[in-house]
C-alpha cells in the first residue's frame, strides 16, 4: 500500500524521525514546519493522511485541523494528531477540531503503522467513492456520498466480546451514547452472535481465561458474514507480538489497556466509517453492473446482457441435451402509434407491453429489450410446442384489453406478431436459433399480424 504522509511539525528533528520511519515502510513523504505550510500542501497536492503536531507557534495543530476539515477540498483527508503523552485535555480538543486519530510522543512504531494504515485505507475508499462521483453522473452516487455523510450520525451497531464484567462496564460506560453496543463474555457465543447480526465494528478483547483470541479473531474472518467486519483487539500492555499477529490476521486496528474513551472513540468511528464506505462501494458496483445490462425504458434485460447471456444458456442446454426455445415478439404498426400519440404515448406502450411480458413468463425465463420494439424471451428447459402456447398466451394478453397512453385517459389497441424457434438436435448456434425467430415473426407480419409462427426446422 503506497500512500501519501504529510508529517507536520515545527522541530526539524521530530519531523525527520517520523520522516524516517514511514520511507522505511515505502510511504511517501511530505513535511511542512508550520500550520499555513500544512494547509497550502493538502490544498496543492495529494496528501492521503496528515500527521499533525499541536504544539506549534502561531497557528496550533488545533486551528490547522479546524482548517483542513471546514474546506470542502481538503476535509476529506484523515487527521493524526501527535499530541504529548498525558495531555489529555488535547485529545478532547483534537476530537472537537475534526481529528480522526490519536498519537502520543514518543510515537510507538507499531501505533504509527496501524493508525497511519488503516486510515489510508479508509482515505481510499473515499477517493474511489469520489472518482465515481465525477465520472458516472447517471447512478446517484452524489447521493450515496452525501447520504454516507448523514449516515455518520446514526449509531454503529457494536459487539463487544471480554470475558471480564469490570471491563465490559468499562466499555459499555464510554459508549453509552456513541454506539448500539452488545455484549457478550463467551467467545463462542461470542463468534455464533457476530455471524447472526450485522455489526459493524466487532471489540474483542485478548484476555480470556481459556481461549486463544486470535483464534476467534481467524474464525471471523473466514466466516462469510463476517469477513468484512472491522475487529478491534483490546490488548494489554506488553501483547505487541500479540497484536502484530493478530494485524497479520486480518484484524483492523487495536487499543492497549488501559482504554483511553476519546481513543476508543475515534478509533471506532474511522473502522465504522470505513466499513460504511466500503459497503456503499460493493453497492453501487453491483448497481453499476445492473444498470449497464438494463433496459432503462422498460426494466427489461437489454440487448447487450442478452448477447452474453444467451450463449451460456444456449451451451448449458446442449450439454444436458436439454431444449431450448426462443420468441421474438414486434409490436404491430407501431409507427401509427407514435404518428397519434407522440413518442411519449409510444414509450407507454412499450412500458406496459414489458409488464404484461413480464407477467406472463417464468422466472427462470430471460426477457429482454431486443431493440426498438422488438423483444426476446429465452426459454429454457422448454420444448417448442411449449414455447408456441407460452406466445399464443402472450399474444392473447396483449390483444385482450388496450393500453392505457399518457395522463388523459386515451387508451390504444395493440397487438403484436411473435416469432418461436427451438434448439435443434445436431449443428445449430445461437445465431442459427435467433435468425429462425426472425424468418417466423417475418412470416407472422406477412400472414396478417397479431399472430404466432413457430419454426421448427
Ligand atoms: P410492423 O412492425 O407491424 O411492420 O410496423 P411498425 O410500424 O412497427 O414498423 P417498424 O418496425 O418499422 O417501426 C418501429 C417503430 O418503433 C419505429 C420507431 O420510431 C419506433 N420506436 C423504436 N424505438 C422506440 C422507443 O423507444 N420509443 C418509441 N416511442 N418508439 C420507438
Ligand atoms: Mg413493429
Ligand atoms: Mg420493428
Amino acid at each position: 500500500m503506497t500512500a501519501r504522509i504529510l508529517v507536520v511539525d515545527d522541530v526539524p528533528a521530530n519531523v525527520k524521525l517520523l520522516e524516517v520511519r514511514l520511507l522505511a515502510e515505502y510511504f511517501d513523504v511530505l513535511t511542512a514546519s508550520s500550520g499555513p505550510d500544512a494547509i497550502e500542501t493538502c490544498e496543492n497536492g495529494k496528501v492521503d493522511v496528515v500527521l499533525l503536531d499541536v504544539m506549534m507557534p502561531d497557528m496550533d495543530g488545533f486551528e490547522v485541523c479546524r482548517r483542513l476539515k471546514s474546506d470542502p477540498a481538503t476535509s476529506h483527508i484523515p487527521v493524526v494528531m501527535v499530541t504529548a503523552l498525558d495531555q489529555i485535555t488535547d485529545r478532547v480538543r483534537g476530537l472537537e477540531a475534526g481529528a480522526d486519530d490519536f498519537l502520543t510522543k514518543p510515537v510507538n512504531d507499531l501505533q504509527l503503522m496501524t493508525r497511519v494504515k488503516s486510515l489510508v485505507r479508509l482515505k481510499m475508499l473515499t477517493d474511489e467513492l469520489r472518482l465515481r462521483a465525477s465520472t458516472t453522473q447517471n447512478i446517484g452516487i452524489e447521493e450515496l456520498l452525501s447520504r454516507s455523510l448523514a449516515d455518520e450520525d446514526s449509531l454503529p451497531k457494536v459487539l463487544l466480546i471480554d470475558e471480564r464484567q469490570s471491563s465490559t462496564e468499562r466499555i459499555q460506560k464510554v459508549l453509552r451514547n456513541k454506539a448500539a453496543l452488545d455484549t457478550v463474555k463467551d467467545p463462542h457465543a461470542g463468534f455464533f452472535q457476530a455471524a447472526e447480526t450485522p455489526y459493524e465494528c466487532i471489540l474483542v478483547s485478548t484476555d480470556f481465561t481459556d481461549f486463544d483470541p486470535l483464534r476467534l479473531c481467524s474464525q471471523l474472518r473466514s466466516l462469510d458474514r463476517t469477513r468484512f467486519v472491522p475487529i478491534m483487539l483490546l490488548a494489554d500492555p506488553g501483547e505487541e507480538d500479540r497484536v502484530i499477529r493478530g494485524l497479520e490476521l486480518g484484524i483492523n486496528d487495536y487499543l492497549t489497556r488501559p482504554i483511553d474513551p476519546h481513543e476508543l472513540t475515534a478509533r471506532l468511528r474511522t473502522q465504522v466509517r470505513r466499513k460504511r464506505y466500503n459497503d456503499q462501494l460493493r453497492a453501487s458496483v453491483t448497481q453499476t453492473i445492473e444498470m449497464a445490462v438494463t433496459d432503462g425504458l422498460t426494466g427489461l434485460h437489454n440487448r447487450r446482457y442478452l448477447d452474453s447471456h444467451l450463449q451460456t444458456l444456449f451451451d448449458r442446454a446442449v450439454a444436458r441435451r436439454r431444449p431450448l426455445s426462443l420468441m421474438i415478439t414486434d409490436l404491430d404498426r407501431f409507427k401509427a402509434i407514435n404518428d397519434t400519440y407522440g413518442h411519449d404515448g409510444g414509450d407507454d406502450v412499450l412500458r406496459e407491453f414489458a409488464h404484461r411480458l413480464r407477467k406472463n413468463v417464468r422466472g427462470i425465463d430471460l426477457a429482454c429489450r431486443f431493440g426498438g420494439e422488438e423483444f426476446v424471451v429465452v426459454m429454457p428447459d422448454t420444448e417448442g410446442a411449449v414455447a408456441e402456447k407460452v406466445a399464443e398466451r402472450i399474444r392473447a394478453e396483449i390483444a385482450r384489453s388496450p393500453f392505457a397512453v399518457g395522463r388523459e385517459g386515451k387508451t390504444a389497441e395493440i397487438t403484436i406478431s411473435v416469432g418461436v424457434s427451438c434448439l435443434l438436435k445436431g449443428a445449430d448456434t445461437v445465431n442459427d436459433l435467433i435468425k429462425r425467430a426472425d424468418i417466423a415473426l417475418y412470416e407472422a407480419k406477412n400472414s396478417g399480424r397479431n399472430r404466432v409462427v413457430a419454426k421448427a426446422a
